[in-house]
């Protein structure tokens, strides 16, 4: 198997195991929705979505990926939306905070 190949195995693999994870629910309207590729014509499917927007430098990583259909995607827009995280962020994102402070006073 190619490297590309291999690696959008795994990226699919992951994704599916968040999506497992989320009891394939979105976390903004909990509704039970398929996978993109399992999904009829006009029917909602999930999405992930960064939490920190990658245009704030938001990481792929797991902790900044959250569950949405997309349609709550697509409300969402590039908005700075940490609701999803009910007030509660993980310890990575207050570390990816500190770095960006430091790679910010290097800058300046
Ligand atoms: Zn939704």
């Amino acid at each position: 198997m190619s490297a590309l190949l291999a690696d959008l195995r795994r990226k699919a693999t992951q994704r599916r195991v968040m999506y497992e994870d989320a009891d394939w629910r979105c976390r903004k309207c909990h509704e039970r929705c398929p996978e993109r590729m399992d999904a009829l014509p006009g029917q909602r499917f999930l999405t992930l979505d960064h939490v920190v927007p990658r245009s704030a430098g938001g990481p792929s990583e797991a902790w900044n990926l959250a569950v949405l259909c997309d349609q709550c995607n697509h409300d969402k827009g590039s908005k700075h939306d940490l609701s999803v995280w009910e007030g509660h962020p993980p310890w990575q994102y207050y570390a990816w905070q500190a770095r960006m402070r430091a790679r910010t006073l290097v800058a300046a």
